[in-house]
């Protein structure tokens, strides 16, 4: 046997290393500037992730969060509104629906994506509902065909949760760019993982793209004349600069994901976990561009702790994304959802663990996860 191989879940290190003189020079450019607060960083990286991703208006905010936020207070949702979301996604989607006073309306997921049930959306709909939030949830695009039809025929805004998921396409289309308004993140872990917070907002729609665009400063239009209440969501200028410098390599990081798990697809597929079900692979839906921000295993025979145990102890990363599904949390406790059963997303939640499938993951890494898996005692 050779060395034991280290595969930790996410490897900023590896990433970041190799353009160290380029993001030290973009560091050194913003610092001479002295211009701290928007100009012209963030109006360029606006301008080129608009080109790259084929869109009218791209627009950098402080988060992946408050880009859901401020979306949310740009179509005027508010008290009394009811948005539909998926219950089994990370808490900033619904959190973001309960700060605008509106009520998240949770719905059920499906088995083949890990993304929002049209079907069970419809189902949920009253006169209230304003809004459909699908997440593209693990880097692959939800049914936006489902989506689109839903909100078409009840004349629901669409805003999509991409944060996970740039670069994924359905149909041939960039996710975010489909409904009104696409909300991405710049959080570390993401896609285009970042230096910090940092967020974006995607709209073909020159009216809201304004709108977005007064919101993200307070509201003023102009400057100390309120009309509306924003708040602060810039992005910040450095933030843009370093982010510009791993645009340009944000092809090959997708790259490299499709490609780690088609090697895991390939290599698992065979194996004794999975032809028995024990493990359930996940698989990219034809006609979407997975981008693979997650490669997420269900264990289906209850021993998924495990099996978290067995990889740690192999010295392998892991995590658990997401163990209570959003319906279920204690803050929605005054929800009539709380009391509800969503029985697929709460079954996921029992069974579901990404593994590692990071860009800068070396063959050997790779292979030792795959082994690991393959000769895990389920
Ligand atoms: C990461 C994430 C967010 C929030 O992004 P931040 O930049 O961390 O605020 C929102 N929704 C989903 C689905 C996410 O994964």
């Amino acid at each position: 046997m050779g060395e034991p191989i280290h595969v930790p879940l996410l490897d900023l290190g590896a990433q970041n290393q190799p353009l160290d003189a380029e993001l030290k020079a973009a560091f050194a450019r913003l610092l001479e500037s002295s211009q701290f607060i928007l100009g012209p960083e963030v109006t360029r990286f606006e301008e080129r992730a608009a080109e790259c991703f084929g869109v009218r208006h791209a627009i950098g905010v402080s988060s992946g969060t408050d880009a859901l936020l401020l979306s949310l207070m740009t179509l005027g949702i508010g008290p009394g509104d009811e948005v539909l979301c998926p219950s089994f996604t990370f808490f900033a989607t619904a959190g973001a629906i309960a700060r605008t006073g509106a009520t998240p309306v949770f719905v059920d997921s499906l088995d083949a994506d890990f993304c929002i049930d049209p079907a069970d959306a419809e189902r949920r709909m009253t006169g209230n509902t304003k809004a459909i939030i699908p997440v593209h949830l693990f880097g692959q695009a939800a049914d936006m065909d489902g989506v689109q039809r839903l909100a078409k025929a009840h004349g629901l805004a669409v805003l999509e949760d991409a944060a996970q998921s740039m670069g994924a396409t359905h149909g041939g289309q960039q996710v975010g760019m489909m409904g009104g308004l696409g909300a991405f993140s710049f959080f570390p872990s993401k896609n285009l993982g970042g230096f910090g917070d940092g967020g974006m907002i995607t709209t073909d729609d020159d009216a809201l793209a304004k709108r977005v665009r007064i919101l993200r400063v307070h509201g003023g239009a102009p400057k100390y004349y309120h009309k509306a209440i924003g708040g602060n969501f810039r992005m910040d200028p450095l933030h843009a600069a370093l982010l510009g410098v791993k645009l340009d390599h944000f092809p090959g990081y997708l790259a490299k994901r499709r490609a780690n798990a088609a090697q895991y697809l390939e290599r698992l597929a065979q194996c004794a976990h999975v032809a028995e079900g024990r493990l359930v692979l996940p698989s990219e839906v034809n006609g979407r561009g997975h981008t693979w921000n997650q490669f997420t295993l269900r264990v289906a025979n209850g021993r998924r702790d495990d099996l978290q145990a067995h990889l740690a102890a192999n010295d392998i990363g892991s995590a658990i994304y997401y163990p209570v599904p959003l319906h279920r949390q204690e803050c929605f406790a005054h929800l009539p959802s709380f009391g509800e059963s969503l029985p697929v997303c709460e079954k996921m939640a029992g069974e579901v663990l990404s593994i590692p499938v990071y860009p800068e993951m070396s063959e050997a890494q790779l292979g030792h996860v795959a082994d690991t898996l393959v000769n895990a005692p389920l």
